[in-house]
């Protein structure tokens, strides 16, 4: 416990974790899932959230509890930003197709010693924090990022990726690769709690790098050990000629790699179709980017019972044609949002890529949208039961604050997603982890 940042009566609600109350208060409070609240406030107590409504109800009665008035701000769950590689944010790579990225990506990274890997996972957390994200979908090569983002006590899940397309090699990469059953997070923050904030998962490729046996093997680990699992999914039109011929440029970045490809046969389908058909998709939480899709694909990912994530900038950063999220949502799949990492992408702000949604798909409301940032994500992480990506009593004390850009004295939750709206408190856990001050 500490020992307190401010006199007890009625003063600063505390930077740093406590068992006392703390009182958050803004001029919009959005719980996500339920409307927003004009005057809101948000109780805390240590970790978790005790009550959120209208000021009025939830000041406790009786002696004054520490207090913040954010003022004209938006308080907000904490952002999910559910796909990201942070082990690679401090990675620049030349914008180049596709193919050519992943080569210089794979040369680039595979010479790097531990210590940069954690120097730029901690880029990326911090980043992250900075940016009102509490909780994370994390693709880990390396396996590096994990220590940084327990010390750190990001929320999250760590994916460890598996790829290889050669069939026989599959059972060696999946003992190599994926981290022992028993592997306990350790934490160095201030609460103890590393391994309630961070979990583990799995996550093959993609199609166009994974072979079906390594999928299953992959898999079949992560539903023995109940580990959330993610794959990279119809992300690009080279993606689906790879898959329709065995060609093109995805076939040339293997060559460049010396990648074992002897045993890879091109089904032909679109990649959906590829996964679904061999038995593979119904394991997948998580479809990342899933551009390349239409309306049969998005049936056998929603009998998959598949999240979607999307990354709009990432996509344009390729040149890749954009989902057609609008269709996606009237089909009924369940929609979240990634940043993707910081080699493809201009920052990992969610409220930059949520932006990017809303222009491609101007039909969104604001509500849908913190919904697509918080909530959605969460659940296709599997933090849905802590109340990760809401606001609700009993649930953790995640919740971003941000500044919208100077304008009309009445602040709405559409205001977030405009330019120049600004982050100025990330609390997570019931702890302050960013903060501009006032
Ligand atoms: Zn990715």
């Amino acid at each position: 416990m500490s020992s307190a940042s401010g006199p007890e009566n009625g003063n600063r609600a505390e930077q740093t974790p406590s068992r006392r109350q703390n009182l958050w208060r803004a001029d919009l409070v959005c719980p996500a899932g339920s409307p927003p609240i004009r005057g809101g406030a948000v109780l805390t107590r240590g970790g978790r959230i005790e009550a959120v409504g209208p000021e009025a109800e939830v000041r406790p009665k009786g002696p004054p509890v520490p207090d913040r008035n954010f003022g004209r701000a938006v308080l907000v769950p904490g952002l999910v930003n559910t796909h990201t590689h942070l082990e690679l944010s401090g990675f620049e790579a030349a914008r180049a197709p596709m193919a050519e990225w992943i080569v210089a990506l794979v040369r680039e990274t595979r010479g790097w010693p531990p210590p940069l890997f954690l120097s730029s996972s901690r880029l990326g957390a911090i980043a992250s924090f900075g940016s009102g994200v509490t909780c994370v979908g994390d693709i880990s090569a390396s396996g590096h990022s994990r220590v940084i983002l327990s010390f750190m006590e990001m929320r999250g899940v760590v994916f460890s990726e598996v790829l290889g397309l050669a069939p026989a090699e599959a059972d060696s990469i999946v003992r190599q690769r994926l981290p022992s059953a028993d592997g306990v997070f350790e934490t160095g923050g201030e609460t103890g709690g590393g391994a309630e904030f961070l979990r583990d998962g799995v996550s093959p490729h993609a199609p166009y790098t994974t072979s079906i046996p390594l999928y299953r093997l992959a898999l079949e680990e992560a539903r023995g050990r109940t580990w959330p699992s993610a794959t990279h999914l119809a992300e690009s039109p080279e993606e689906v000629r790879f898959l329709k011929d065995g060609g093109g440029a995805f076939a040339e970045m293997h060559k460049a790699l010396e990648s074992a490809v002897n045993g890879f046969d091109p089904p032909g389908c679109s990649p959906v179709r590829y996964l679904a058909d061999a038995g593979v998709l119904e394991d997948i939480d998580l479809a990342v980017h899933c551009n390349q899709t239409d309306e049969e694909d998005w049936e056998l990912l929603t009998r998959a019972g598949a999240a979607v994530c999307l990354c709009p900038r990432s996509t344009a950063y390729f040149g890749h044609p954009f989902a057609d999220a609008a269709g996606m949502r009237r089909a009924g799949l369940r929609l979240c949002l990634g940043t993707d990492s910081r080699a493809s992408s201009p920052s990992l702000s969610l409220l930059d890529e949520a932006a990017a949604l809303w222009e491609a798909d101007p039909g969104l409301t604001a509500d849908a949208l913190l919904e697509i940032c918080t909530v959605n994500g969460a659940g296709a992480l599997g933090f849905a039961d802590e109340g990760v990506g809401r606001l609700t009593s009993g649930g953790v004390a995640d919740f971003a604050v941000i500044a919208p850009p100077p304008g009309a004295a009445e602040v709405a939750l559409a205001d977030i997603f405009r330019p120049g709206a600004i982050v100025r408190t990330t609390v997570s856990g019931g702890i302050v982890r960013f903060d501009r001050g006032d």
